[in-house]
């Protein structure tokens, strides 16, 4: 008997998996209507489901005690907490949207690190809806999955998200990254293969404790909100790259002129990025990562002293290009190697953590992968 059979006593309808993601350039420009450029990596969560007829939700996680049960009736937000308000939040908001939804078996299981800023909240959001609706036999489209787990992450759980993550574990395909322009919602799939041409991309989680994670946050995003409203634009965005230096001109305000830099180069490295990418020249697109972490440490003031020790090593040691990636404040650096170079890159990390007092970090090869979809 599987372990689905041994928790909730009959076999399961079907499995479904949902990426975590990492993006590859394009950082806190999302609030600002900009341009993000994330991958979905080969990590996922994968959930094994079954109908029920009694309208009711029960979910369980390997390595997490216990079952926890809810009727889709009583769902309202925050109704249900600790990570299980996940599955609720997605039945939720199935409900909310006239969706037909119907009790559910559900088993999750799961390769993605969760809270290192790879996404596992998305995934796991992504993974339900995909199985409730898949149990139901309703053909939704994934932008519009993406957009529901969105909600439910903002309304049910209650994280002021934006829709990058939700939109890479739903629309990615294997050997690309997903061009997502915020502004215009539009998407394009680029392509992007490292393996392909001899390299590797890096994932290094740093481990570092977060600090003040949700309150730096808020403060970019009302530098950003500040800058625009002085600037007479909707966001940040409207700035043209060929327009900066008239803008910071007119902005008294240093910190905020900091900012303002970031994120207009950050979108202008993003086209560049994809420009390269769409050449074929891969090796090319190192150097804007690099330049992408000094303005984040510089000029958006995001970076851990953990965060920078892995890059600048990564770099010393040969990467073609290093970068923090996601929030800021601990999660993970990527860096981009030669194939047969990434093992020492890695080494060479672990080493200054070792030397630096650091805990040590952990890895993982970044393969452009699949979104999400059923299994079985
Ligand atoms: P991230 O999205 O960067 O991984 P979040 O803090 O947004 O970090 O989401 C992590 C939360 O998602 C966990 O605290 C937990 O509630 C939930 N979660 C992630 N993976 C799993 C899993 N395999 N099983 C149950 N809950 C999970
Ligand atoms: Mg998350």
């Amino acid at each position: 008997m599987s372990s689905f059979e041994d928790l909730f006593g009959k076999p399961a309808d079907g499995s479904w998996r949902a990426p975590g993601r990492v993006n590859l350039i394009g950082e806190h420009t999302d609030y600002n209507d900009g341009l993000v450029l994330p991958i979905a990596l080969p990590n996922r969560i994968l959930v094994t489901a079954a109908k029920r007829d009694d309208g009711r939700i029960a979910v369980s996680s390997a390595g997490r005690p216990g079952v926890i049960e809810f009727g889709i009736d009583e769902l309202a937000p925050g109704s249900v907490g600790d990570w299980a308000a996940y599955p609720a939040g997605a039945a939720w908001v199935l409900r909310e949207a006239g969706y037909p939804i119907g009790g559910a078996n559900l088993l999750f299981d799961s390769d993605l690190p969760s809270g290192a800023g790879l996404s596992s909240s998305a995934a796991l959001l992504c993974a339900t809806l995909s199985a409730l609706l898949g149990l139901a036999e309703a053909e939704v489209d994934p932008a519009e999955v993406a957009r529901l787990a969105q909600r439910a992450e903002n309304q049910y759980v209650g994280a002021p998200v934006g829709l990058m993550d939700q939109m890479a574990s739903m629309c990615c395909t294997a050997g690309h990254a997903l061009f997502f322009d915020i502004r215009a919602m539009a998407t394009d799939q680029i392509p992007f293969d490292p393996p392909a041409d001899g390299l590797a991309l890096l994932v290094v989680d740093v481990k570092a404790p977060h600090r003040h994670v949700d309150g730096e946050y808020a403060a970019r995003r009302k530098s950003c909100e500040q800058a625009a409203a002085e600037l007479g634009v909707p966001a940040l965005r409207s700035i043209a790259y060929a327009d900066l230096d008239d803008a910071l001109a007119r902005l008294k305000d240093e910190v905020v002129r900091k900012r303002v830099r970031h994120v207009v180069t950050e979108i202008r490295r993003v086209e560049d990025a994809v420009a390269l990418m769409r050449a074929g020249k891969l090796r090319e697109v190192g150097p804007l990562f690099t330049a992408s972490h000094a303005s984040l440490r510089d000029d958006f003031e995001i970076t851990v002293p953990e965060l920078d020790v892995a890059v600048d090593t990564a770099l010393a040691a040969g990467a073609l290009g290093a970068r923090m990636t996601g929030g800021g404040f601990g999660g993970c650096i990527i860096a981009l190697t030669e194939a047969d170079a990434a093992e020492s890159v890695l080494a060479a990390i672990e080493k200054a953590f070792a030397e630096h007092g650091f805990s040590a970090p952990s890895s993982l090869a970044a393969t452009p992968s699949a979104g999400a979809s059923r299994l079985s």
